[in-house]
């Protein structure tokens, strides 16, 4: 219930926000916060780094007019201010606002431009946490690009923080991993920052970052050989926050099974035995007892011709969930007459449910993962497939 705004506190709003949209996906959690009157007023935090377009692009979608806070500490790259304009030009963003230091405070402290060579945190702190808090004075909470898995700090990172009582942070993207980033970078043809191309796949400023080789943790170019981790943006009290946060993560040490999504809930995998490639089966015997096949999302079903009766259960694999090839597949099984369980396994989330059904597929196969971001109430609010029942028609059965 939304509680009386004119006596809650953060605590309070932080709750409510949580819980009203504890089931909602990223760009829904960002289009509400954007106008819930819980959040208040509100501006996304960007570095126009590596992975700042997502959520650029998603303010374009809801509100042009969000504020839009670059931090220009001056020490960027020509590349990265390049960008920063292309790209709020491409989107057509209306209120990017530059947040610098204060002249008198960089005369002060900084004069030559040197202080990042003896003294980061204080460098950190002149050009970039003091400005944003500055800046964030004006506001009620703000967006940030943080993600559960950048570290067992952020591990249990919900879509709504409270930030030291005073303000609230959205972390719409909490629960994406890298590939979901990198999917919708490619789904949305998103500008790439041009640094990306040459080693860079964390961008900071131009004196403390440096390229990563393969293999390297893509942070470790920020600060190299040093200890520090952390900007310090993420601040409480006014004060910047770094190092292990006092937060308790529960470490998994088996790999759960995955979970098998079906009209009536989840519930776990009923299949005990294996399956057989479709390229095995090729140069298997005819009449070898194939009950469970795993076919790609590009395989020729023809290759099944003749051989259908008797598979209990076919799985079509899904390799990434802008990969329509699998619908399809399922259509042209049906229509050569399987009526045995069609799976879709792999890169398919509960806005496709729909699509899933309607083509063939009795249940979909995901990881835990995915089960946890999107549990069951999602899935089901996608199930009306029912008023349009390809299936049996397809079957011909209507
Ligand atoms: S990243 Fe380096 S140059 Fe940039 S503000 Fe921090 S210490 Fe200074």
């Amino acid at each position: 219930m939304l509680p009386d705004l004119t006596t809650a506190t953060v605590d309070d709003r932080v709750a409510y926000l949580n819980q009203r949209y504890k089931h909602h996906a990223a760009q829904a959690v960002l289009e509400r916060a954007l106008s819930d009157e819980a959040v208040g007023r509100i501006a996304l935090v960007s570095s126009f780094g590596a992975e700042s377009v997502v959520l650029l692009h998603m303010i374009s979608l809801y509100d042009r007019a969000t504020p839009v806070l670059f931090i220009d500490t001056q020490m960027l790259f020509e590349e990265t201010m390049a960008y920063q304009a292309d790209v709020a030009q491409q989107l057509g963003l209306t209120d990017v606002r530059t947040i610098r230091a204060r002249p008198e405070a960089v005369a002060a402290h900084d004069p030559e431009g040197l202080l990042h060579k003896t003294d980061t945190d204080a460098c950190c702190n002149l050009r970039k946490t003091e400005p944003l808090e500055r800046a964030l004075s004006n506001f009620d909470a703000w967006i940030t690009g943080r993600k559960r898995f950048q570290g067992q700090t952020r591990a249990a990172l919900d879509f709504f923080e409270n930030e030291g009582d005073f303000r609230i942070k959205v972390n719409p993207l909490a629960h994406w991993t890298p590939e979901d980033v990198q999917d919708y970078m490619i789904n949305n043809r998103l500008p790439r920052h041009p640094l990306i191309a040459k080693g860079y796949p964390s961008i900071g400023c131009a004196p403390c970052t440096s390229p990563v080789k393969p293999g390297e943790d893509p942070r470790a170019g920020r600060w190299r050989n040093q200890e520090k981790e952390e900007c310090g943006i993420h601040f409480i009290n006014g004060k910047v926050v770094r190092g292990p946060l006092p937060v308790e993560v529960e470490i998994e040490e088996e790999k759960p099974m995955n979970v098998i999504v079906t009209d009536q809930g989840f519930v776990n995998d009923d299949w005990a035995h294996g399956f057989i490639a479709a390229a095995d089966l090729e140069t298997s015997a005819a009449d070898a007892p194939a009950v469970a096949i795993d076919l790609a999302s590009d395989a020729d079903p023809t290759i099944l011709a003749g051989r259908l009766d008797g598979v209990d259960l076919i799985r079509v694999d899904f390799p990434s969930f802008s990969d329509g090839r699998g619908f399809t597949l399922a259509r042209r099984l049906r229509l050569m007459g399987f009526n045995g369980r069609l799976r879709a396994r792999g890169h398919v989330i509960a806005d496709q449910y729909t699509m899933v059904r309607r083509s063939g597929f009795d249940e979909v196969e995901i990881a835990p993962e995915l089960a946890k971001r999107q549990p069951w109430e999602q899935w089901q609010a996608r199930a009306a497939w029912q008023s349009h029942d390809y299936q049996n028609r397809l079957r011909g059965a209507v």
